[in-house]
C-alpha cells in the first residue's frame, strides 16, 4: 500500500505530526522533494524534534527512511541534523536511512548564490530561505549538479566539480564575491558526505523490491500545494513539485501508483515569505492568531503571515493534490476566538471568484470574509468527535463541504494522541 501525505496550503500545515502519527503502520517513509528549506516539528514521548531533511519516520524504531532522488541535499546540514538527533537518542544507521544515489548535493556555493541574489534584490526580494535551494534546482536542470552517488567516485567527482566551478564562479564573481575552489569543495564533501557513503543506494531498485513484498510505503511532502513549482503561486513557489503526483517520481518509483492521498490542511491560513496571500490579517488580530498558533518558521524562525481559513485556496489545493481525504490540524488554536473568519471567495475587480486565480488576478484579489460562531473553550482534551463543542463540529463540517473533500482527522494539539479520528 502506498500512501502520500501532502500539504494542501502554503506549507507548515502540520504534515510532520501526521506523518509521525501514521508512520506507525508504515514500513518505509520517503521524502521526495525539496531540501532543508522547510522543517517539520514533531513532538512525541521522546521530546521535540526539528526535521529539515530527514523523514519524520526517523523518530520511530524499525522504520526505514529514504531521501529520494527528487531531493536536494546539503550534506553539511544533513550531517548536523543526524548528529543532533543522535544526541537526542535517535539511532540512525544505513539500516534505517537510505539516500538515493540520484539525489542532488546542495553545495556552499549554491547557498552563497541564494544569499547574494536575495541581497541584490533588496526590497524586491522573494523571501528565500537562503539555503541554496533555488540555485541548486536550477543547476540540476542545467545538468551542472553533483549527485549523491558521485561521492562514491572521487575521481569523477573531482572532474565534475572542476567543470561546474569554472562555470559557477563566473556567477559568483559577478556578484563581487570570493570564488570557490575545487580543493575546498572536495574537503567539504570529504567532511560531510563521506560519513554517508554506506547510506547511498539505488533507491528505485530497493523500493520496487519492498513494494513487491507488500511493504507499506509512505511519501512525505515538504511544503504545500500552493508552493508547487508548476501549480503554486509562482514565482513565490518552492523550486520543486510538492504535489502527490510527483511523489513516485521524486522517490524513484515512477512505475508505482499511490493508493491513498491524505491532504493536511490547517484550520486557518499561514504563509512564510513574500507573495500573494489573500487571507492575510494584520495588526492585533494577526498578532493574536500568530501567538496562539506559535506561527514562527521551524527552519528559519521567521514570523509567519496569518489569516482565516481560505476556502478558495484550500479547495484548489485539494484538487491539485488529488486528495482522497483531509486532516484538519490546529483546530485548538482557534479556541480563543469569539467568531471565526473564513475567506469564502475572492473579489477580483468587483467580480466574485471561487476558483483560485493566478498572476495579477491573484495579486489584486481581496478576501470576501464570513464569520462562523466560535466555541470559546478548550478542545485540546477532545479525543472523539462527540467531545468537540457543537460550534467546532459545525466549523469542521463547513470546511469539509467547502473543499469538497472528506475530513478524516481533526488535530487538536501537537502531541501524538491529541487527535480525533473520524
Ligand atoms: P509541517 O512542516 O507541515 O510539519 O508543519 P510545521 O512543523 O512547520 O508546523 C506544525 C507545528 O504545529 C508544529 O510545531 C507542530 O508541533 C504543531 N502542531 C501540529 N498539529 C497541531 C495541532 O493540532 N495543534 C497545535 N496546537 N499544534 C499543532
Amino acid at each position: 500500500m502506498l500512501t502520500a501525505i501532502v500539504g494542501i496550503n502554503w506549507g507548515d500545515e502540520g504534515k510532520g505530526r501526521m506523518v509521525d502519527l501514521l508512520s506507525e503502520s508504515q514500513d518505509i517513509i520517503i521524502r521526495y522533494q525539496g531540501g532543508n528549506n522547510a522543517g517539520h516539528t514533531v513532538v512525541n514521548d521522546k521530546g521535540k524534534f526539528i526535521l529539515n531533511l530527514l523523514p519524520s519516520g526517523i523518530l520511530r524504531e524499525d522504520k526505514v527512511n529514504v531521501l529520494g532522488n527528487g531531493m536536494v541535499i546539503d550534506i553539511e546540514h544533513l550531517f548536523k541534523e543526524v548528529n543532533k538527533l543522535r544526541e537526542q537518542g535517535i539511532k540512525i544507521t544505513p539500516a534505517n536511512l537510505k539516500i538515493s544515489d540520484c539525489a542532488v548535493v546542495c553545495f556552499p556555493y549554491n547557498v552563497a548564490q541564494d544569499c547574494l541574489e536575495e541581497d541584490r534584490l533588496g526590497d524586491k526580494k522573494f523571501g528565500s530561505t537562503r539555503r541554496g535551494i533555488s540555485p541548486i534546482y536550477a543547476d540540476k536542470y542545467m545538468k551542472k549538479a553533483i549527485r549523491m552517488g558521485d561521492i562514491l567516485h572521487p575521481e569523477y567527482l573531482k572532474k565534475r566539480l572542476e567543470t561546474i566551478l569554472d562555470w559557477k564562479n563566473m556567477t559568483i564573481k559577478a556578484y563581487g564575491a570570493a570564488e570557490y575552489t575545487v580543493e575546498d569543495m572536495l574537503k567539504w564533501v570529504d567532511t560531510y558526505g563521506a560519513p554517508f557513503k554506506d547510506y547511498i543506494i539505488n533507491v528505485g531498485e530497493y523500493l520496487n523490491k519492498e513494494a513487491k513484498a507488500g511493504k507499506n510505503i509512505m511519501f512525505e511532502a515538504q511544503l504545500g500545494a500552493l508552493r508547487d513549482l508548476d501549480f503554486g503561486i509562482y514565482p513565490y513557489t518552492s523550486s520543486s513539485n510538492t504535489i502527490a503526483a510527483y511523489a513516485p517520481v521524486g522517490a524513484g518509483v515512477p512505475n508505482l501508483k499511490i493508493d491513498r492521498c491524505l491532504g493536511i490542511m490547517k484550520a486557518y491560513s499561514t504563509c512564510v515569505g513574500e507573495g500573494p496571500f489573500t487571507a492575510e490579517m494584520f495588526g492585533d488580530e494577526a498578532h493574536a492568531l500568530r501567538e496562539a498558533g506559535g506561527e514562527y518558521g521551524a527552519a528559519t524562525g521567521r514570523p509567519r503571515r496569518v489569516g482565516g481559513f481560505d476556502v478558495v485556496a484550500s479547495k484548489y489545493g485539494c484538487r491539485v493534490q488529488g486528495a482522497d481525504e483531509v486532516a484538519i490540524t490546529k483546530l485548538d488554536v482557534l479556541d480563543y476566538m469569539d467568531q471565526i473568519p473564513v475567506v469564502e471567495s475572492y473579489d477580483v475587480n468587483g467580480k466574485t471568484v471561487t476558483e483560485f486565480p493566478f498572476g495579477e488576478a491573484l495579486n489584486i484579489a481581496k478576501p470576501n470574509i464570513i464569520y462562523l460562531k466560535g466555541w470559546k473553550c478548550s478542545t485540546s482534551k477532545c479525543r472523539k468527535w462527540e467531545d468537540l463543542p457543537k460550534e467546532a463540529q459545525d466549523y469542521v463540517r463547513y470546511i469539509e463541504k467547502a473543499v469538497e473533500t472528506k475530513v478524516t482527522y481533526v488535530s487538536v494539539g501537537p502531541g501524538r494522541d491529541e487527535i480525533i479520528i473520524l
